[in-house]
């Protein structure tokens, strides 16, 4: 089995759905995409957290396994999100993004995570994920993700970024709006033709599609009546995705299906409950089920 190297956000969120109001609640992109990883491989994070991040918080992390050794605390404010759901439920509207002690800060990458396997450059500022890639020595793959904020801010950078990674994973308004095209299978050519082998489009409730220069794939989302925080269902969706990847130690086209069918599985347990707790709750046989259910699905 190999291990896997996470960077990006650990925040506190504020979210609003139309059903109900969380404030303060652990959040994040690197949260969200360790807690779900965790239940295939051995996770090493690398982030920053400020003094207002709670010791029990920590210790959720750490308790599930997770190597904590490149997490730095600093004083200054943790990064903090605001996001709003309307019924869709299919995206999220950004009313604010608080960078706190991820502004200026550089990445520390410990030595004993140089020579991490598989690599996941989760949301965060493209510079700190390029730093960050910069420090591992020779991964197996490495996949990013992103987000409107980083198009809007930092896009060259983005950019740059894209061009050294192995798969990439974006939400569809993300695709169009990276890619400057209303088609997503345009975009996701736009995106290979960068250097990725593959390109991941998530499309909320309607599932997601897995592109590479041979194939594509389209796996359904979970069946659900309801959904209660789509929040990180993205980086849980990585989660499973590269936490496939790992477990097996193969990235070929079936091992990147399969992956898609993990990555779809894992972002269900996210959006039952608030906050990280649904992935939380999760355990290996909860994934095995729902992924055969998920695989019967697909059948034909
Ligand atoms: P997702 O719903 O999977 O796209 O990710 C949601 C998580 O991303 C939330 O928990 C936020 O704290 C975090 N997040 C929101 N905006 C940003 C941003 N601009 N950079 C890094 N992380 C972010």
């Amino acid at each position: 089995m190999s291990n896997i190297l996470v960077v990006g956000s650990l925040a506190y969120d504020d979210v609003q759905t139309p059903a109900e109001h969380r404030t303060n609640v652990l959040g994040g992109a690197a949260s969200y995409f360790a807690i779900a990883a965790r239940l295939y491989a051995p996770v090493r994070l690398v982030g920053v957290i400020g003094d207002d991040f709670r010791e029990e918080d920590v210790e959720r992390l750490r308790s599930r396994g997770i190597d904590l050794a490149g997490l730095e605390r600093r004083s200054g404010g943790s990064f903090r999100w605001l996001g709003r759901y309307d019924y869709a439920m299919n995206t999220a509207e950004t009313i604010n993004t608080d960078l706190g002690v991820f502004a200026d800060w550089q990445p520390r990458v410990p030595d004993s995570f140089a020579d991490s396997e598989f690599v996941f450059l989760a949301n965060i500022d493209p510079e700190i994920q390029l730093a960050t890639l910069r420090r591992v020595r020779a991964p197996k793959a490495v996949a990013l993700d992103t987000m409107n904020y980083w198009i809007d801010h930092k896009r060259d950078a983005l950019l740059e970024v894209i061009s050294h990674v192995d798969i990439v994973s974006v939400n569809e308004s993300e695709a169009r709006q990276l890619c400057d095209t209303v088609s997503v299978a345009k975009a996701a050519r736009d995106i290979l033709a960068r250097g990725p082998r593959a390109v991941v489009v998530k499309r909320g409730e309607y599932g997601s599609v897995l592109f590479t220069r041979s194939f594509s794939f389209w796996s359904p989302a979970f069946p659900f009546d309801e959904v209660t925080d789509p929040t990180g269902a993205g980086d849980s969706f990585a989660g499973g995705f590269l936490g496939h990847l790992a477990a097996t130690g193969t990235v070929d086209d079936r091992a990147l299906r399969r992956a898609t069918l993990h990555g779809t599985v894992c972002a269900s347990f996210a959006v039952e409950r608030f906050s990280v707790d649904g992935i939380e709750a999760a355990t290996p046989d909860d994934v095995a089920t729902r992924y055969r259910l998920l695989q019967d699905l697909v059948k034909v």
